[in-house]
């Protein structure tokens, strides 16, 4: 019977981890330990829109002191600067996963040629708006349908105020090493000399893993044979006075990987994950500064691309960047904690705390399926991408391995962009949908069987959707709006 855990790391993961299970079983003892000399990633800022759906609709949080702390300004979807087209949107709402009433084929056969407003929220993309407003010219305001873009830091220390006041312990102590027997941890010792056991151990001590994969010495599966990218060069730079704050992360194509535009209320920053299979960091670097000049100090953060075997063992449960890792070209590393603390969560709550082993083969079953969906996704982007020709690009599109993703693949080569792909090749749960695939096929134009040539009729009526999503978007408000209301005495949280 578990009734106290300690939590090793406070960075975004060790403290969701903790907060998760202290709101949803208030009965238990929980404590972080983070090591102040190790300190925090500081990278790790673009969510999904299931950030918001976990705090504020799964643990049912107070929205005040998030906006207030995290400062977060609202993400509505990814820009790429991608394939041939100069961009194309991903958007959170459907642009391409469905069918107009009065179209006969689904949004993706009109999308060849040119995507434009498909969607409010691709609507909202291009013209930098977030939120639109109702009949009466009031903003429609949610908490769940747009994702965030959040500083790591500031993330971290809304998640610490929450933590303590939920009842966690938090302490500052480096844990030098760990006892096991077989798979499972007896004690933690830490550089202060205290002995910490504690019935259930959650490793979020990031890239180290110090109890799943050093102490515990879980197996590594690698997915380098698919994603070649293992560093990233980061840096800030001041936003222009009248430079508008995009809602949208930008993913645009370098020479060999791709580079990230988050934006933020004061500053913008930009980050170039790369291979140092085809680029030294001095070259890559300087790649990063000749197309962002504005850009102040710049560091490099090494990484790591796969995932542990199993990510709970005996009685460790490991949770972020210590139970695996992928790149950020689709920001899930936050959308996943958020699954892996549910799933934790919701497994303790129906075992009483008394977690057997068929829950736990079902947990590691569902995380690691999780984990390869990523993957998987992540492979379209590079197998599709012919923006570039440079060496990383080719070997991008010639050896990135689909795994999962060849039937998807297969199949809209052969019918396009039909929905039934997701009834035959998607389980139910998939983080990305149907959406998620069409956008990126669509949107880089993998070459199909089945293009359809629209007649007049269909043109004219499609352009009637587009131009409701354009005038729509074009009067809804922009994040410095939105920012400026929320921080307004007079508004009230719904
Ligand atoms: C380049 C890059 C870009 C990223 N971009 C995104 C993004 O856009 N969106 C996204 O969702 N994610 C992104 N991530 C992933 C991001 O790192 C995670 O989302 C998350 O913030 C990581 O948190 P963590 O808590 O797992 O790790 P960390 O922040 O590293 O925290 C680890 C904690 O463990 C503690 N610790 C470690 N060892 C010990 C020890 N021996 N004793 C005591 N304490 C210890 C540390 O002090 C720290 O408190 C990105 C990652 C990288 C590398």
């Amino acid at each position: 019977m578990i009734s106290n855990i300690l939590v090793l790391g406070g960075g975004s993961a060790g403290f969701v981890a903790a907060i998760t299970l202290k709101r949803k079983l208030p009965h238990l003892d929980i404590r972080v330990i983070r090591s102040p000399e190790i300190g925090i990633i500081g990278v790790g800022e673009g969510t999904t829109p299931n950030f918001g759906r976990h705090f504020f609709e799964y643990l049912a949080l107070p929205p005040k002191d998030f906006f207030d702390i995290a400062r977060p300004t609202w993400k509505a979807g990814i820009r790429f600067l991608w394939g041939e087209r100069e961009t194309f949107p991903y958007a959170f709402d459907t642009a391409y996963g469905t069918r107009f009433a009065d179209l006969p084929r689904n949004n993706g056969f009109y999308c060849h040629d040119e995507i434009r407003d498909m969607s409010p929220m691709s609507a909202g993309i291009a013209r930098k708006r977030v939120f639109s407003r109702d009949s009466n010219g009031r903003i429609v305001f949610t908490l769940s349908e747009y994702a965030f873009h959040i500083e790591n830091v500031n993330l971290v220390s809304y998640l610490e105020t929450l933590a303590r006041q939920l009842g966690v312990t938090v302490t500052d102590h480096t844990v030098e090493r760990a006892d096991t027997n077989g798979e499972t941890i007896t004690a933690l010792h830490t550089t202060g000399g205290e002995t910490v056991t504690a019935d259930l151990y959650i490793d979020a001590s990031g890239f180290g893993s110090c109890l799943l994969g050093r102490a515990l010495g879980e197996p590594f599966i690698d997915f380098t044979d698919t994603l070649f990218c293992d560093r990233a060069v980061i840096g800030p730079r001041d936003r222009l006075p009248d430079e508008i704050i995009n809602p949208y992360t930008m993913a645009e194509t370098m020479d060999h990987g791709w580079c990230w535009q988050i934006d933020h209320e004061h500053h913008i920053n930009r980050g170039y994950v790369y291979s140092s299979r085809f680029v030294s960091d001095e070259d890559a670097e300087a790649e990063f500064r000749r197309k962002n000049p504005l850009v102040g100090k710049t560091r490099i953060v090494n990484f790591r691309t796969g995932r542990y075997r199993r990510s709970w063992v005996g009685n460790v449960v490991a949770v972020g960047n210590s139970s695996g890792f992928v790149e950020p070209l689709e920001a899930t590393a936050l959308m996943l904690l958020c699954t892996e603390c549910q799933t934790l969560a919701d497994g303790l709550i129906d075992s009483v705390c008394a977690p057997g082993p068929e829950l736990i083969a079902l947990y590691n079953r569902f995380m690691g399926s999780r984990w390869d969906e990523i993957r998987d996704f992540l492979a379209i982007h590079y197998r599709f991408n012919t923006r570039l020709d440079t060496p990383f690009w080719q070997a991008a599109r010639n050896e990135t391995r689909l795994h999962g993703a060849e039937e998807i693949v297969a199949f809209y080569r052969e019918n396009g962009p039909s929905l039934l792909a997701e009834r035959i090749h998607l389980s139910e749960n998939n983080q990305f949908g149907i959406e998620g695939y069409l956008a990126l096929m669509v949107g880089m134009r993998v070459p199909h069987l089945k293009p359809h040539t629209p007649g007049p009729g269909e043109i004219q009526r499609l352009a009637a959707h587009q131009r409701r999503n354009a005038q729509n978007a074009e009067s809804g408000y922009t994040v410095a709006e939105v920012l400026a209301m929320l921080r307004d005495p007079r508004w009230r949280w719904v």
